[in-house]
């Protein structure tokens, strides 16, 4: 496998969206979070720190509470409470396979965990404890995906992984069109220009101006992210 692009990782931003925490089917799949859990312990032994920035979409997604008849306001922030839920489920499992944990909300609900502030984050991931980053940015009109990339240049990420439920970017949908190129690498502005829609624009802008590398890849692939984490070159690298 390709190491290319190797450099050691101290801090990494993990980007899961609720698709893939429900696996093949809707809602929670116990087995997905059991085996993303066990590599997240793989990847957090060998001394690498991890933020992770959880979706809601498996839950509830703004837009699709907007279609049925919802502000959009109003549906963002029940999609914002949709990443909480998941949050502390992710929290509970990366426990029980022993992995010490923070869950921090960008929107204040201190009966169930911190509020975000950046450098108790930063604290946390020092002492290796897995950071869990729930709510978003806490402004509705936003995504999971400009959260993360928000989070991963506050904290000094030095790669944001996009884990998806698709090998990488295609230049176009790979699930409608069986002739669809895959890529193995691009740059920011090839991403925003050919409109390749991985990611919201505002996100991809983020990682562009503060020069975080992005790596979008199938999470459902077995042990995918301990092999990025060592080095290897899986999915697609924006840089
Ligand atoms: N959301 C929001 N502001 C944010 C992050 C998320 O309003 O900063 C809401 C938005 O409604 C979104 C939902 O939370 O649809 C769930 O997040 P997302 O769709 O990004 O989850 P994913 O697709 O990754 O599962």
């Amino acid at each position: 496998m390709a190491r290319s692009s190797y450099k050691s990782y101290k801090r990494l931003l993990l980007k899961l969206s609720g698709e893939a925490l429900a696996g093949t089917v809707h809602g929670f799949d116990a087995e997905t979070f059991q085996r993303i859990a066990g590599e997240i312990k793989q990847v957090v032994e060998t001394g690498i720190q991890i933020a992770m920035v959880i979706g809601g979409g498996n839950v509830f997604r703004g837009k699709g509470l907007v279609e049925a008849g919802l502000d959009r306001a109003t549906g963002d922030h029940i999609g914002m409470l949709a990443t909480v839920i998941n949050s502390l489920a992710m929290q509970d499992v990366l426990e029980k396979h022993g992995v010490e944990t923070r869950m921090m909300s960008a929107i204040r609900i201190n009966q169930i965990c911190e509020e975000y502030i950046r450098r108790r984050a930063i604290r946390h991931l020092e002492k290796r404890r897995v950071v869990i980053l729930a709510a978003g940015t806490g402004n509705p009109f936003l995504t999971t995906d400009t959260a993360a990339s928000l989070r991963a240049a506050e904290i000094g990420a030095d790669l944001m992984l996009k884990a998806t439920k698709v090998k990488g970017i295609y230049n176009t949908d790979p699930k409608t069109n069986q002739d669809a190129t895959f890529y193995r690498e691009l740059s920011y502005d090839q991403v925003l220009g050919e409109r390749l829609g991985v990611m919201d624009a505002a996100a991809v802008v983020m990682c562009r101006e503060n020069e975080i590398p992005l790596r979008v890849f199938n999470v459902l692939e077995h042990n995918a992210l301990p092999k990025i984490a060592s080095g290897e070159s899986i999915g697609t690298l924006v840089s």
